[in-house]
């Protein structure tokens, strides 16, 4: 006589393959004519099989555009681009912008460039070291950004990348539809003033001049925005120029702002890419959040990017 129970193989077997994998929250894609290697589960990837120094063929930029909108960042190797070619390859995702903050690289309007030297011990550059969307107060703020490694530290001075999709999705119904209908005020117009006070080895190397009107340095955007094609929503407040939300006190919109900002910082909607000389990214700046790692010390670390316009939010 046994005692032993019966064992329901069913329950070990897996459905992945019957259901389709997914990753960044929706199914894989398929690709013929390029490499796409996921970096995590919840956003990025590696392609290879694509030569940017060239014009990509339509079929090959395609698939491109295809692994963008579905990972959000898109990281190659090896691309050693001149600033022409940079551009060239940065309006296949649309027209180019100026930044009023952003320091430009070597007399090119519109480029920018993120450089920390190695004798400098604090990041001063504007790029924020907590999880943010690129300059949300202009009109239209950016669509993505394009950028290439120079020189980076040998250990550390990853971008880390949080998916703001995943981050919506994931509340409930009731926050959802409260945010559903908050706005935000972001402001660009008093970072200059701001840094101006700060002790010097402190401030941010910011760009001094700029033809910006003062009506494009503040602009009220939907905290949940939606793709333009897809509908599909996520969440965009983040701490960065973020003012208050439209109709709450600065002391209401900051309490709710520090619940929605943790939750970026959790490690299931994120990927980390670490950086190669000539490593090109380009990061979707609408619904995923980036950072710099400054994890390093005594290194150089000196990234050149473009940015895209995009669509006024909605
Ligand atoms: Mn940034």
């Amino acid at each position: 006589m046994s005692n032993e129970k019966t064992i329901d193989i069913s329950n070990f077997v897996s459905t992945a393959a019957d259901q389709g994998t997914v990753v960044a929250g929706l199914p894989l894609p398929s690709f013929s004519h390029i490499g796409v290697e996921p970096i995590s589960g919840a956003c990025g990837c590696i392609i290879t099989g694509a030569d940017l120094t060239r014009p990509l063929e339509p079929a090959v930029l395609g698939e491109v555009m295809k692994a963008f909108e579905h990972f959000l960042v898109i990281v190659f190797r090896d691309q050693a681009l001149s600033p022409e070619q940079h551009k060239a390859f940065s309006r296949c995702f649309g027209e180019l912008t100026e930044l009023p903050q952003a320091p430009t690289y070597d007399g090119h309007l519109d480029m920018q460039e993120v450089r920390r030297e190695a004798y400098e011990e604090k990041n001063v550059v504007p790029s924020f070291e907590h999880f943010h969307t690129d300059s949300p107060f202009l009109p239209r703020p950016p669509l993505c950004v394009v950028m290439r490694a120079l020189a980076v530290p040998r250990f550390g001075g990853d971008t880390a990348f949080s998916n703001a999709y995943l981050v919506y999705e994931d509340l409930s119904a009731g926050m959802q539809k409260l945010l559903d209908g908050l706005q935000v005020v972001y402001s660009g117009k008093d970072i200059w003033a701001k840094n101006a006070k700060l002790d010097k080895d402190k401030r941010l190397r910011l760009r001094e001049e700029h033809s910006f009107t003062e009506a494009e340095l503040e602009n009220i955007h939907p905290a949940v925005r939606r793709h333009p094609v897809t509908g599909r929503k996520a969440l965009y407040a983040t701490t960065a120029y973020f003012k208050r939300f439209v109709d709450w006190s600065e002391e209401e919109s900051r309490a709710l702002l520090g619940y929605l900002q943790g939750l970026a910082q959790r490690a299931e909607y994120q990927c980390r890419v670490r950086w190669q000389p000539d490593t090109v990214l380009v990061w979707d700046n609408r619904f995923l959040l980036h950072r710099g790692v400054h994890d390093f010390k005594n290194e150089r670390r000196h990234l050149v990017r473009t940015t895209i316009i995009g669509e006024r939010p909605i």
